[in-house]
């Protein structure tokens, strides 16, 4: 339990990352969050009292962030992550080293080396694509703009609440297959 992951907001309720069990339980009793969601009936047991394991925790003050990591050479790594190491092309998944980065609007059309412009390829598609965008060359993209837009630590904490499902209303995920679920039972 105490291995777990917590999902951190800043005061504004914007997703920050996530925090380990431990940490978050430091910071509440020193004052600096409060627990928004508990996770489920868990707790943790000290000698003198018994703690609900937090899920999902806030600030209590507004703390700028640095953009510094979309720079970093993780970018790559994330990227795959985020594709869930699956060609944006021929959707087939393959290992990082059988992956390579698009550019989706081509350098040589002024296409910059964003997040928001890079998707996995496999070498194939990426050669095959060459320098055209994906309507030039007749190779639609599984991925949406919607999906690219939302930035690399979004997508990567919206992977992490596909089994927490206590996080998703703080990441703005679309529960409307759930509601019609509901609906359907
Ligand atoms: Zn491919």
């Amino acid at each position: 339990m105490i291995t777990g992951r917590v999902l951190l907001l800043n005061f504004s309720y914007e997703p920050l990352g996530t925090i380990g069990v431990a940490r978050a339980v430091c910071m509440w009793f020193s004052g600096k969050l409060t627990v928004e969601e508990n996770d489920g009936d868990n707790v943790l047991h000290s000698p003198s009292t018994t703690i609900p394991i937090p899920s999902v925790v806030r600030l209590r003050n507004y703390v700028h962030i640095k953009r510094r990591r979309q720079e970093t050479t993780m970018k790559r790594a994330r990227i795959y992550i985020r594709d869930r190491y699956r060609c944006q092309y021929c959707a087939e998944h393959k290992h990082a080293k059988d992956l390579t980065l698009d550019h989706i609007l081509p350098r040589a059309q002024g296409g910059e080396s964003t997040p928001q412009n890079l998707v996995a390829a496999c070498v194939k598609c990426n050669q095959r694509k060459g320098n055209r965008t994906p309507e030039q060359a007749r190779m639609p993209l599984l991925t949406s703009q919607k999906l690219l837009r939302l930035g690399l630590d979004h997508v990567l904490l919206c992977h992490y609440a596909e089994s927490r499902p206590e996080w998703k209303k703080y990441l703005f995920m679309d529960e409307s297959d759930e509601t019609e679920m509901n609906i359907a039972a």
